[in-house]
């Protein structure tokens, strides 16, 4: 029986996730399907039920993006410590009538940042930029690599403190920053959908620094920031590709090859 998988988000026509999904199960022989859902803004449980009513025992798991990752931390029964870390889920399993709750945003982005761009985290000064979701998704899998230091900065200073202070870390607005610097910043914030510059000051990018940007397939200000000061840039595309791995992993307990899809991904 061919399982059923998919992932919902609200807006989803542009998302990668299906090419991906299917690019993994091509490559390892898996017996699988994988579609997008176009979640209503406030009927996120009902399309998750309707899936699973619908599809039966095939049904197998989600992935979940924007803007439903808290709505589907709270629909899980049972989470993962890097959920429960996180405050959200984007990766959901089926089993019989329970939901499983998983996160693997943060794996994604570690094993993107230390395998396919081959920058050791453990024992580096790190600024994560942002405190919303996805800067939360990451805090957990960061510090188990063991950095000298996590800075969160963000406009919001009070949501940078808090957040910081949950996790045992140091953090502040951006005018905390003068004096510091950092030898990998990540953007987890979402000026780089909106082209908005960020108030950094260049001596925040250490020499050697690997300024890692979340958003994918374009050129942000963040990126153009980080090149003018000489540090090396990446975007999202792998973090993303990674995550669904990850995702599959859990699934199917198969670890597909990311290397081909994303080249894939960049080339076209
Ligand atoms: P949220 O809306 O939860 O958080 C947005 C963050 O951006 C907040 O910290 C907010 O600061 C900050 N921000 C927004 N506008 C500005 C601005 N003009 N100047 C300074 N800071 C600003 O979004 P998420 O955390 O869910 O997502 C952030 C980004 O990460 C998205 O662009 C998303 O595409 C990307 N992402 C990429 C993934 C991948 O696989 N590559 C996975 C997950 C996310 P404040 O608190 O002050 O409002």
């Amino acid at each position: 029986m061919t399982s059923r998988y998919c992932v919902f988000g609200n807006p989803i026509a542009h998302s990668k996730s299906p090419r991906i999904h299917t690019l993994f199960a091509q490559q390892t022989g898996q017996d699988l399907s994988y579609e997008a859902i176009l979640a209503p803004v406030d009927g996120f449980a009902g399309a998750v039920h309707e899936f699973i009513t619908t599809r039966g025992v095939d049904a197998k798991g989600a992935n979940v993006t924007v803007p439903f990752k808290e709505e589907a931390f709270r629909l899980a029964r049972h989470l993962t410590p890097r959920a429960e870390a996180a405050g959200a889920v984007n990766t959901l399993t089926f089993d019989g009538d329970a939901i499983h709750g998983d996160n693997t945003d943060g794996a994604g982005l570690v094993r993107d940042i230390t395998t396919n761009l081959g920058f050791a985290i453990g024992g580096r000064r790190i600024m994560l930029l942002g405190a919303g979701g996805a800067a939360r998704g990451v805090i957990l899998p960061l510090l188990e690599q063991q950095p000298a230091e996590l800075f969160i900065a963000n406009r919001t200073a009070d949501k940078a403190l808090q957040l910081a202070s949950s996790f045992r870390v140091r953090g502040g607005g951006f005018d905390q920053l003068a004096g510091r610097s950092f030898e990998l910043v990540i953007n987890a914030t979402s000026t780089g959908l909106s082209d908005t510059p960020l108030p950094l000051p260049p001596s925040a990018f250490a020499p050697g620094c690997l300024a890692y940007e979340m958003v994918y397939g374009r050129d942000t200000p963040f990126m153009a920031q980080a090149r003018n000061v000489g540090a090396l840039t990446a975007d999202g595309l792998g973090m993303l590709v990674e995550q669904a791995a990850e995702a599959f992993f859990v699934w199917r307990g198969i670890r597909p090859q990311t290397a081909p899809v994303i080249r894939l991904l960049q080339a076209t």
